[in-house]
């Protein structure tokens, strides 16, 4: 991908084989759905493909020995035929003399331009342009332009006969494609086609398990040098699962043949159902289509400007880590559903089948900090999510003989357990997955996202509603979890598997150990102050805390096992140490995994034990996993291991926009775009919070860059943070005029708002 040019990502030439990974690259979302980015007339023939186009939430299960929810794939309503004389776009007798695609990243929209020659010798140029709006949710715009040339053949190098000057005869056919399915699984049922209004087309279905009403309704203009025109003919096919109206338009030679699409999409779980979903999306479809393609662009770009100015990251000195890195932001506030609480951001986001739209501990450990200091109502919305899963997620607890509440590893709409226990082979066979049940620490996780949110932003009504209990009920879990171990005279964990999914069924992966004494500590703290609250009493007795058990948390976080050698060396598991080096017996590790204690709680551990455990780890892991490059990048950053904090973190932003791991195709790797943010500005710009949620600021750029320069919402405030290789340069707006005390190159400073604060970092 070319990224030379600001703010857009530009495909450098097209290779048919490429095609299901520039999907990926060019998928557009607004958080409500999303869609990949497939050609307009389908793809070549023989290319890979995976059309997908998803709402968030709408879910259905997989029947069967595989049993899992799928976000399911719905009717297509992009798809187009293409006729320019009796020629198709896509075949051969429509030569492509030049084409290429560009994502404009201030405003979400693909633009693709084509030059074409006809069979004649004529030429003809041809764009589509298309955005999801973030405006209003439920539409989807598209355009495309066509103009003939004024002298048919004219640069032609093929050998032609004479070239007609008669008008050209240009056929679109427009509608559903309604011949979608989750990798074979069939999800719906249609209850409704046809035609509405003057020129519109509708489309419904029902999910088979779910039972949810999904209703399109798509209406398109014709324009012929700017000014309305009906088409020459229409016609209406119905092929199968097609649904098409099909118009012919003679354009002459000259003149330009505009036709503009809106495409509404409403569902019967939409949190406004204002009526019937299909009444809905043909009245939104009427009115946006009134409006047209440049102003519902417009108003789109207003709301991602205003997003871009609370997220863009600039780094000075490095292009293409700059270009990458915002290629990240943008996907990630394509897939954030911030208007919904009850849904997450999946592991491949809106943009392709993988993983199968569930939700992971990579919401909260990769993607939450990202809009908790961005776009914080998307953050509280994450853990309000979680709260939500709260009843199933006891359930599973109590399955285990635990009490408190045990998250799913892999989630869907409610805490029941998405992650399948076996999966089928390409060559027959199965295999059994043992993630779902032995990665516990996804409960110590969501504890986490919570906490972290409620630090950032002090919002106390949220955490009185939600995060206290999301806190309490995982605290139960870890206590019920733990056993004792009274040899060694503290408590431990078996059983688990830690993030390193190499390893299996481990006991005592340092990670969980942690995380799960860092949960049940600040359970135990945050009961004994809001013990003293009038409203955190009331909830604390609703919740049916007891002093006793407040008391036993505190004991279990004191004594639980934490391993460290005196050495410095935290054991990933019990045994890991000894076995790491020895040949044939240690496997390389997935993803990093002690490692990622120290991107989460960097004070805790003295700089020579992370310089050690880095030593150790790094050279063994393989980075199996996408989310292991963005880790290391931001711990070396912290390190000042500045040439490999680099590369891992070039490495990060170019995930998808290189095919880092060869399997982007499948879609995004989400928590990476998330983990880039991260390593940029936790890392390099040296921006978190420690472990009483005080803001710390420590950065180190590397050498090449010239400058970093951030914002970042804490607080209510927002911190804008500007660093050359001497100078850190901190200003902080707060709309209540409060000041922020943080901890600035080790030193506690007070930020008094509206002043510029200068800090030598040399
Ligand atoms: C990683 C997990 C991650 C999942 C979804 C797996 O390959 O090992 O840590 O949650 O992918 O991204």
């Amino acid at each position: 991908m070319d990224l030379t040019r600001e703010w857009i990502v530009r495909e450098a030439k097209s290779a048919p084989e490429d095609n299901a990974f520039r999907e990926t690259i060019f998928a557009q979302a607004n958080g409500y759905m999303g869609m990949r980015g497939t050609l307009d007339e389908g793809a070549p023939p023989g290319a890979p493909s995976e059309p997908y186009f998803v709402v968030q939430g709408v879910f259905d299960e997989q029947p069967g020995r595989y049993e899992t929810d799928d976000l399911v794939n719905l009717p297509d309503p992009l798809p187009v035929e293409l006729c320019i004389g009796d020629a198709r776009l896509g075949s051969k007798e429509l030569r492509v003399v030049s084409s290429g695609r560009r994502l404009e990243m201030h405003d979400g929209i693909l633009t693709r331009e084509l030059e074409l020659e006809m069979r004649d010798g004529g030429r003809c140029r041809l764009s589509f342009e298309r955005f999801v709006s973030m405006a209003d949710r439920h539409l989807i715009v598209w355009r495309m332009r066509l103009s003939v040339s004024e002298r048919c053949g004219t640069g032609s190098k093929l050998p032609v006969a004479p070239v007609s000057e008669a008008p050209v005869e240009c056929l679109l056919g427009w509608g559903f494609d309604a011949n979608r399915t989750n990798l074979g699984t069939v999800h719906f049922e249609e209850t409704g086609r046809g035609v509405w209004g003057q020129a519109g087309l509708y489309h419904v279905i029902r999910t088979l398990q779910s039972g949810v009403t999904v209703a399109q309704a798509q209406v398109a203009r014709a324009y012929i040098d700017g000014e309305p025109a009906e088409p020459d003919a229409t016609e209406l096919v119905e092929e199968g699962s097609l649904l098409r109206s099909q118009w012919t338009t003679r354009v002459a030679s000259g003149q330009k043949l505009v036709i503009e699409r809106v495409n509404a999409v409403c569902t019967s779980r939409d949190l406004d159902p204002d009526g019937d979903p299909l009444d809905r999306a043909q009245r939104k479809c009427a009115e946006a289509a009134a409006i047209g393609f440049d102003a519902l662009a417009e108003a789109t770009r207003v709301v991602w400007s205003e997003k871009w100015a609370a997220a863009d990251v600039g780094i000075e000195g490095d292009h293409l880590a700059e270009k990458g890195l915002r290629y990240c932001l943008f996907q990630l506030m394509q897939a954030c559903p911030e208007h919904d609480d009850r849904v997450a951001i999946g592991a491949k986001a809106l943009s392709g089948p993988g993983y199968r739209g569930h939700f992971f501990w990579d919401t909260e450990m990769f993607m939450e900090p990202f809009f908790a200091h961005t776009n914080p109502r998307a953050a509280r919305n994450f853990s309000v999510y979680r709260h939500r899963t709260l009843p199933e997620s006891r359930e599973r607890a109590e399955s285990m003989s635990c009490g408190g509440a045990r998250f799913p590893w892999e989630g869907t709409l409610t805490g029941r357990e998405q992650c399948p226990t076996w999966i089928e082979l390409p060559d027959g066979g199965e295999e059994r997955i043992v993630t779902g049940d032995q990665e516990d620490h996804i409960s110590a996780d969501v504890a986490y996202g919570a906490w972290h949110y409620y630090a950032t932003s002090g919002d106390e009504e949220f955490w009185l509603r939600y995060g206290l209990e999301l806190m309490v009920e995982t605290a139960r879990f870890w206590q019920s979890r733990v056993e004792r171990d009274e040899e060694a005279n503290r408590f431990v964990i078996r059983r688990v598997m830690g993030p390193d999914e190499n390893q299996k069924m481990v006991d005592n992966n340092a990670y969980t150990n942690y995380m799960a004494a860092w949960n049940l500590r600040v359970a135990a703290e945050e009961v004994a102050k809001w013990q003293k609250h009038p409203e955190g009493r009331k909830q604390l007795s609703a919740l049916a805390v007891t002093a006793k058990e407040r008391a036993a948390w505190e004991r279990t976080a004191a004594e639980m096992y934490l391993p460290q050698e005196p050495s410095g060396l935290i054991a990933q598991q019990d045994g890991f140490i000894e076995t790491a080096h020895k040949p044939n017996v240690g496997e390389p590790l997935k993803q990093a995994d002690v490692l990622m204690l120290f991107r989460l709680f960097p004070d805790r551990f003295a700089e020579e034990v992370q310089q050690a455990n880095w030593d150790f780890y790094e050279p063994l892991t393989a980075h199996g996993s996408s989310l292991s490059p963005s880790v290391h990048a931001c711990v070396a950053a912290r390190l000042g291991r500045m040439e490999q904090a680099l590369e891992y973190f070039r490495t990060s932003v170019a995930m998808d926009l290189a095919d880092v791991n060869g399997n982007t195709a499948e879609g995004l790797h989400a928590a990476s775009l998330g983990g880039a943010w991260l390593a940029a500005v936790q890392g390099f710009g040296g921006f978190w919070l420690d472990e009483a949620g005080g803001v710390v600021l420590r950065p180190q750029l590397p050498p090449t860059w010239r400058r970093l320069r951030y914002r970042v919402q804490v607080r209510g405030g927002i911190l804008h943070c500007s660093i050359t290789r001497s100078q850190l340069i901190v200003c902080y707006d707060h709309p209540g005029d409060e000041a922020l005390a943080a901890t600035v190159l080790g030193e506690r400073t007070t930020l008094t708002p509206g002043t510029r604060h200068t800090f030598a970092t040399l």
